[in-house]
């Protein structure tokens, strides 16, 4: 592995203090500022495989993917064609074109939940589009969402747990009021009896319960199947639809998303709406949301909830999804990707337990999660518990060997078709030294 080289003309930090003259934070998203890890962001150059390498050539091993998306690694060679060859014909037309239907009828293939689909560019915009029609369609008000999943930025969604019990939230940013998110009842993940409590008291008015089936914004937190079970069961009862935010689970877990994964346990289970994006793009802006037909034919132009986009349905990036989608339903494609997934995970564990270090992972498919604890958190509040000093010295240990995970503790990380065995023994072997040094 290559080793860091920490030079005094680092173009990193030279990009950086350019970046944060103009840019707010110098980055077009907060996590990729590492201000919960500290230090000094990496401006990528490029990408091929499972490495990118940054301003001052240093090669990382990628285990973010760009939060998800990369599931066949960068550049691969098949979607680099498939681009090249949508570019050369067109950017954007505001039209409809071929691909968009191609584009869903592989979704509603692929995930037997979805019986029509809608087109957008990011996954904000598919899960603020599902809260609207989902009330279009029931009449109702309120939304179910859960402690630690994020859902996007959009402001009903940016809200936390209020004090007591099964009460309304409060908002997570400045710039949303009070308000708009008075309708948005936050409630802890894998809590049931807080479930129950809510729709006893509030179920005739609930429109929906969105939830992270595999949370990936905590970290790595499944949903159990009991809970899944009764939030399928409440919605059914109460008449409110059950919408599972997949846009980083989708096609990342299992090729048919979280939802296949809790069918195995739940004989028949669905949701009645997928959010979808990330490894639907591709690396292009291209999500989605889905559902059953009666619920989508809400939407405009047939029905009374609007929704649109210019760029939405993008022949390039419809164009790379789609030559994504394909390969990923190659035989044999999910049991490689989840076996390797497996092993890093593993490594992990080993290593840090030969050197007495606590630890816990878990994965599903190319997506993972560790704690630096003794056992899984089951909740946000538990998440929370997790020692993030030491978190932050790992990443930095890591960072400087050539391994990039993600820069916050409160984030999964990803796994490609492009990791190798090699790569695996390469971070487990970084991870062996850093955990001895301690
Ligand atoms: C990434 C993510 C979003 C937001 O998607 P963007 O494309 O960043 O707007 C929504 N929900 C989940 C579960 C996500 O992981």
């Amino acid at each position: 592995m290559e080793q860091n080289i920490k030079s005094a003309a680092s173009r990193n930090d030279a990009l950086f203090e350019r970046a944060k003259k103009l840019i707010p934070g110098g980055v077009n998203s907060p996590v990729r500022a590492f201000k919960a890890v500290g230090g000094t962001p990496r401006f990528v150059q490029r990408a091929q495989g499972a490495y990118f390498w940054d301003a001052d050539g240093q090669r990382y091993i990628d285990y973010i993917g760009s939060w998800g998306p990369m599931i066949l690694g960068h550049g691969h060679p098949t979607v680099v064609e498939a681009v090249q060859k949508a570019v050369l014909e067109g950017f954007s037309y505001g039209a409809p074109t071929e691909r968009e239907v191609e584009m869903a009828e592989e979704i509603v293939n692929l995930v037997p939940s979805i019986e029509m689909v809608r087109l957008v560019s990011s996954g904000t915009e598919a899960t603020m589009s599902v809260i609207r029609l989902a009330r279009g369609a029931t009449g109702r008000s309120k939304i179910i969402k859960f402690e630690g999943c994020y859902h996007g930025h959009s402001d009903a969604l940016l809200v936390k747990a209020g004090s007591g019990l099964a009460t309304f939230g409060s908002p997570t940013s400045a710039g949303v009021p009070p308000e708009v998110v008075k309708d948005t009842l936050v409630l802890e993940y894998n809590h049931i009896v807080q479930l129950e409590e809510a729709f006893s008291l509030h179920g005739k008015n609930i429109a929906c319960l969105m939830i992270e089936p595999i949370a990936g914004n905590m970290n790595f937190v499944r949903a159990s199947v009991p809970f899944i079970k009764r939030c399928r069961e409440l919605c059914t009862q109460y008449g409110a639809l059950l919408v599972f935010d997949e846009v980083m689970t989708g096609f990342r877990v299992a090729l048919g998303g979280a939802q296949s994964v809790y069918a195995k346990s739940i004989p028949g289970f669905k949701p009645d709406m997928t959010a979808l994006g990330k490894v639907i793009g591709g690396g292009m802006p291209m999500a989605a949301f889905g559902g059953s037909r009666a619920v989508m034919e809400h939407l405009a132009p047939l029905g009374g909830v609007y929704q649109a986009g210019t760029l939405s349905g993008n022949p390039v990036a419809t164009a790379c999804g789609l030559a994504t989608l394909r390969e990923i339903q190659k035989p044999g494609f999910y049991e490689a990707l989840g076996a390797r997934t497996r092993s890093l995970v593993a490594g992990l564990a080993q290593a840090a337990t030969q050197a007495g270090v606590p630890f816990c992972g878990d994965s599903e498919g190319g997506m993972f999660g560790f704690f630096l604890l003794d056992t899984l958190p089951q909740n946000y509040p538990q998440v929370m518990k997790t020692d993030s000093p030491s978190f932050n010295r790992f990443f930095h240990a890591m960072l400087d060997s050539g391994v990039y995970y993600a820069p916050a503790l409160y984030e999964a990380g990803f796994v490609s078709a492009a990791h190798t065995a090699e790569d695996i023994a390469a971070t487990v072997d970084a991870a062996v030294r850093f955990f001895a040094s301690k």
